[in-house]
């Protein structure tokens, strides 16, 4: 078998001792797997102190490593015929597990470490791939260098105890790794899921394959495709996956109130005037069109109904102003990440008049909701006598809005 050749080029070889204690790379070393050379910059500096570093040109703060001995160090290492040069730097490109795997076929690395403000820009001419392991700035290339070293290693054959481990590990694909649980069955009344001890393996197969696609969806939603999305069975998909895919959810709502005397008349905020002095009776201020809307949107989003937020029971919604209501259910809404496209209403009202007060109740619907008027519809009719609202029992209203994930 041949090892795998790491070349560091390092202003501090000490910070490699920890690799002696990591587990899997002392393993991979004892077993002759890999061999870690360390070229110490020091020695290739110039003059009696040897000097690695100088001022920068132009001015400004630190200290910048000089490129001849870099340039020194990386000419005194034996290339093997299969090998590349990585120069660790934030500017790079981040690090993913891919290019572990690809460089994994190679027969060695030559790392380069910055230190202090980083190298002289003419240090990049010997980097065939420029590295960075996140969007943050380390002190020196030495840990970053570490890590690569590591995650390269655990991918040789026959370092780790158990290659099957390597498979459906995160990032391999692009999805993240399943949970896992290990004795005790119930530890602090947390319990193992049931399926992981149910011994069905093709059910646990699949339980995982569904928890790794939950898990990237909602910690790095950036990471999945729709292939991945597809690969899961249709009967297995969780419902939050489709409200991740999906840009649109519809909903649909529908309230009725009962007319009764000494009540107010209101819809969508506006008072009316009913011809026998009716009113629409109920524990809030029974503004069917603005109950009917704030269903619709939690419908939309399978959230419950308004008797769930505002329920009757509780004393603080009495005589509760609805469009008060409904602007919570929209804060919640937008909260979850949506946002209004259009609404269309019908009330269905023998009595008054609903037409001539249709753009008060827009304009109301649109201020609360904070919408454009043209996105809201609002229509009424009557039921031509027939039913509870023809009898003028009651006026109802249905609503049906079209919900929008925002970017
Ligand atoms: N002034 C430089 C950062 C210097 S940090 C800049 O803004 O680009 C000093 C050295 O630490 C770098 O030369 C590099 O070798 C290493 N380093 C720091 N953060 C790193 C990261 N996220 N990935 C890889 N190397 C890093």
């Amino acid at each position: 078998m041949t090892r795998f050749n790491f070349d560091v080029i390092t202003l501090f070889p000490k910070a490699f001792e920890s690799i002696n204690n990591l587990g899997v790379i002392t393993r991979a070393l004892d077993k002759n797997l890999i061999n870690v050379n360390l070229h110490d910059l020091r020695e290739y500096g110039e003059g009696n102190y040897r000097q690695v570093d100088d001022k920068p040109y132009g001015g400004g703060s630190g200290m910048v490593l000089k490129p001849e001995p870099i340039y020194k160090a990386h000419d005194s290492i034996d290339k093997l015929p299969n090998s590349k040069t990585l120069l660790m730097t934030p500017q790079g490109k981040v690090l993913k597990q891919q290019d572990l795997l690809r460089w994994s076929s190679l027969d060695q690395l030559i790392i380069i470490c910055g230190q202090y403000e980083g190298f002289d820009e003419r240090v990049r001419c010997l980097a065939d791939e420029e590295v960075s392991i996140g969007d943050y700035v380390l002190s020196g290339g030495e840990i970053p260098s570490i890590s690569i070293i590591n995650g390269l290693t655990r991918l040789l054959p026959g370092t780790l105890g158990d290659p099957g481990s390597l498979i459906d590990e995160s990032h391999n694909s692009s999805l993240l790794e399943y949970p896992h649980y290990t004795r005790p069955l119930i530890f602090r009344e947390m319990r193992v899921p049931d399926i992981l001890v149910s011994g069905n393996h093709e059910e646990i197969k699949l339980w995982r394959k569904q928890k790794m696609l939950e898990r990237t969806l909602d910690r790095r939603n950036d990471l999945i495709s729709n292939e991945d999305y597809k690969k899961v069975p249709k009967s297995k998909r969780i419902n939050r996956d489709s409200n991740e895919i999906m840009k649109f959810r519809i909903g649909n709502g529908y309230d009725i109130h009962r007319l009764v005397e000494g009540r107010d008349l209101i819809i969508g905020g506006v008072k009316m005037q009913h011809p026998d002095n009716l009113g629409l009776d109920g524990h809030s201020d029974a503004d069917v069109l603005s109950h009917s809307i704030m269903d619709a949107l939690l419908g939309a989003l399978s959230l419950g109904d308004i008797g769930k937020y505002f329920p009757p029971s509780d004393q603080k919604w009495k005589n509760a102003d609805s469009l008060f209501l409904l602007s919570k259910v929209i804060e919640l809404i937008r909260k979850e990440g949506w946002e209004v496209n259009n609404i269309d209403s019908v009330i269905v009202a023998e009595r008054p008049k609903i037409e001539p007060h249709v753009q008060l109740m827009k304009n109301n619907i649109s201020n609360t909701l904070q919408i454009n008027g043209s996105f809201i519809g609002i229509k009424a009719t009557t039921n031509e006598k027939l039913g509870p609202e023809g009898r003028e029992e009651g006026i109802s209203c249905h609503s049906v809005v079209l919900l929008e994930k925002k970017e």
